[in-house]
């Protein structure tokens, strides 16, 4: 099915499209008639260098095989020059996919304030930078997808990534406002946590289980997402790799609904333990306004 999604005259622009997940997105809407803007610093997976090298030859690629596609080389920090680019080659931009990203593992005794101050820079400000851009040309046509880039490190934690895993989930919570702030003028954002051999892998995954990570395993996904055909999916997260989907949410507990005055003490809490650990009958909460709806009855709510 999914190769009959066409994005023609659309225009996709890809973070960190030269190598891994990013190239194989460019690739696949370049065959599938989108204008593809190909952006990559061209630096090493810890953030170090850069050259236009990445992203030319994604570009060569796309146009070898009969798409159009055009490279940018700016560092994902100044977005607003990676809008540019779509912007005045191809008269608009339709799809923002935020790809791009670097590694500074360490365990958290030993980190540094730059491996966490780039970290941050990399992931959670170019995200930003490059939605902020995109997002007057989205509200104006009325029309916009954005994809954002997350990782099951920042969903479950993981060892020496402490600066990754919280750049990661920082994507779900941009990604849920976005869709919020978003769905009144067609623009669609999800977040996807996915798993594909790439650089970031290859030293820390066999040969054999790569293999059955291809990122190609990634895209349908995303192309399904950010299709003109989807106008409800929007605010999710999805996990995705080697053949497997699904989306995941917050579960709420049963909990316990004190009294708000001087009997809430840790004593308690402490006898209430076990409802509040209580996932025999979760919630699903989706907002703000959930958690407010669960106070009634025990402080005065505004109407
Ligand atoms: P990759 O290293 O192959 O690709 C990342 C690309 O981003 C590189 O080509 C790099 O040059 C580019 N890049 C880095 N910093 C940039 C910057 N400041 N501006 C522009 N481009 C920049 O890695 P990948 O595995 O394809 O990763 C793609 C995305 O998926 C990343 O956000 C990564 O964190 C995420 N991710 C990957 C996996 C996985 O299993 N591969 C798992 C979870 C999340």
């Amino acid at each position: 099915m999914v190769s009959d999604l066409r994005f023609d005259g659309q225009t996709v622009v890809v973070t960190g499209a030269g190598g891994g997940l990013g190239r194989a997105y460019a690739l696949f809407f370049g065959a599938r008639g989108a204008n593809v803007v190909v952006n990559d610093l061209g630096g090493s997976f810890k953030g170090e260098g850069a050259s236009s090298k990445a992203a030319d030859v994604v570009v060569e690629e796309i146009r070898k095989a009969g798409g159009k596609a055009t490279a940018n080389y700016d560092s994902v920090e100044f977005g607003e020059k990676i809008i540019e680019t779509a912007v005045q080659t191809y008269g608009r931009i339709d799809v923002l996919i935020n790809n791009a990203g670097i590694l500074r593992d360490v365990s958290f005794k030993n980190m540094k304030d730059a491996d966490w101050d780039l970290i941050m820079k990399v992931h959670v400000n170019g995200a930003y930078k490059c939605a902020r851009a995109a997002w007057p040309h989205f509200r104006k046509q009325k029309y916009g997808r954005v994809i954002n880039t997350a990782s099951a490190a920042g969903l479950f934690g993981s060892f020496g990534q402490t600066n990754y895993s919280a750049a990661k989930l920082a994507q779900v919570g941009f990604t849920e406002t976005l869709a919020k702030e978003g769905i009144k003028y067609n623009i669609i954002a999800n977040v996807i946590a996915p798993i594909a051999a790439s650089r970031m892998t290859e030293t820390v995954m066999p040969p054999d289980v790569l293999e059955n990570l291809r990122p190609d395993w990634v895209v349908p996904l995303v192309a399904v997402l950010v299709h003109p055909s989807n106008k409800t999916e929007t605010g999710s997260i999805f996990e995705v790799g080697g053949g497997h989907i699904a989306k995941l949410r917050w579960e709420r507990a049963k909990g316990a609904l004190l009294k708000a005055d001087d009997s809430f003490t840790p004593t308690s809490i402490l006898q209430k333990w076990s409802d509040v650990n209580d996932f025999s009958k979760p919630e699903y909460p989706s907002g703000p306004a959930n958690f407010m709806e669960l106070l009634e009855g025990s402080i005065k709510l505004p109407r």
